[in-house]
């Protein structure tokens, strides 16, 4: 994929395919939950309807830019609605900005188009809507099934309605995710278990879990420093992932990304983009894209965003262009998330660089550490080096 830009580069072609992947960035939330450092301001009616008209303005734009007079438009396979809380919006809003795929893009027939919703803004409404008019996966912000846990974590739903509003879309929905996290503040193993439990008796198709990270700047961060909660210690962590791992691979999920688990068939096929080095277009407040070699991202200032659009200008914030050797580097770490890992052959068919001899040094050390393993055709990470997987990364930053 290209844009009618020059972005001249020494790799082969075939990173620039022909298919990408589609990224909205929906920033408005009900409220801020206590641990959230992701841009998002609070959901305002107007603001949001001149937001979307500015975001199907970014799209315009793009869809004439991505336009290769021989070739046509690159294909989109996936579309994402990330936020924020894009289950905000009104079904009407978002088939219009499906309307306008349709129409100014090349959008594959069999796309895989997610939502994110929350559990306290769902109702049967929506979600039959959504379905009607064509978002087919829904990524659900369930978090925890406990309530002391959700309420730590300032979430607007308890337990009884997460359960609720999974069994609704469970109704009308073939593909939904649930995230949850672990390693709060004061949970025990066995209320984690009992969490991952009680996600395994609802079988959604996909999983994701995040290990609490408190960010600095958040109400969490600022609950850390006066005293009134003390972190989870790095062990029990370990141990929590280790058992969530224990338990969703023994109840048919499986393991396929650090944090990610799927029923077979299942695999977000967005998130797969960006692990395997595909091209993705990033529109919306703070939204980031990458057309090989640029990384580029826009304002993450809602007012900055729509006023740049509304000069007439691409709302991008920053460009940096990646030199082969960080591509190489992006490539390796991005696709050791994955537990299939790199293959070697994609490596060298993009490079001409043979990975095993390039980084023959670092590949040493890790496997000496037990980090990563070397087969003929893939280097992978280790059950350790899932641990472990930021210092593995590390080694191969140039
Ligand atoms: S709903 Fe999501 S994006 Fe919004 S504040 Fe909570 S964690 Fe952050």
């Amino acid at each position: 994929m290209k844009m009618n830009r020059d972005m001249n580069n020494d790799i082969n072609n075939d990173i620039n395919n022909d298919t990408f992947g589609l990224y909205l960035h929906i920033p408005f939330c009900q409220g801020k939950c206590r641990y959230c450092d992701f841009y998002s301001v609070n959901f305002e009616r107007e603001i949001v309807e001149e937001y979307i008209h500015f975001l199907k303005e970014e799209l315009r734009i793009y869809s004439s830019l991505l336009n290769n007079e021989k070739k046509g438009k690159p294909v989109m396979q996936t579309v994402y609605f990330g936020g924020g809380t894009p289950g905000l919006l009104t079904a009407r809003q978002v088939a219009g900005i499906l309307e306008l795929l349709s129409r100014d893009f090349t959008l594959s027939p069999s796309a895989e188009i997610s939502l994110e919703v929350n559990p306290s803004s769902l109702t049967e409404d929506k979600i039959r809507d959504y379905r009607r008019i064509g978002i087919n996966r829904l990524s659900i912000g369930v978090q925890s099934f406990n309530d002391r846990e959700l309420s730590f974590l300032g979430r607007r739903h308890d337990s009884r309605e997460a359960l609720e509003k999974i069994e609704l879309a469970s109704q009308y929905f073939d593909n939904y995710s649930i995230d949850l996290i672990y390693a709060i503040p004061g949970q025990t193993l066995a209320e984690w278990e009992k969490t991952l439990k009680q996600a395994v008796q609802l079988s959604p198709y996909h999983i994701s879990l995040y290990s609490l990270q408190i960010e600095k700047g958040t109400p969490l961060a600022a609950a850390l420093a006066a005293g009134e909660f003390k972190k989870t210690d790095d062990a029990l962590d370990a141990d929590m992932y280790l058992l969530a791992r224990q338990v969703l691979t023994a109840n048919g999920y499986e393991h396929y990304e650090i944090s990610n688990f799927a029923r077979k068939g299942y695999q977000s096929r967005h998130n797969r983009i960006y692990w395997e080095f595909t091209p993705y277009l990033g529109v919306g407040a703070g939204a980031h894209s990458f057309i090989a070699p640029e990384r580029f991202w826009n304002h993450a200032d809602l007012f900055l965003y729509m006023e740049k659009l509304k000069a007439g200008k691409l709302p991008v914030e920053e460009r940096i262009e990646s030199s082969k050797e960080e591509m190489m580097a992006e490539m390796v770490f991005m696709g050791l998330r994955l537990l299939e890992g790199v293959s070697l052959t994609e490596f060298y068919d993009l490079f001409n660089v043979k990975l095993n001899e390039y980084y023959a040094r670092e590949i040493e050390k890790l496997k000496l550490q037990g980090l990563i393993s070397v087969g003929d055709e893939r280097i992978r990470l280790t059950e350790k080096g899932l641990l472990l997987g930021n210092l593995v990364f590390m080694e191969f930053l140039p």
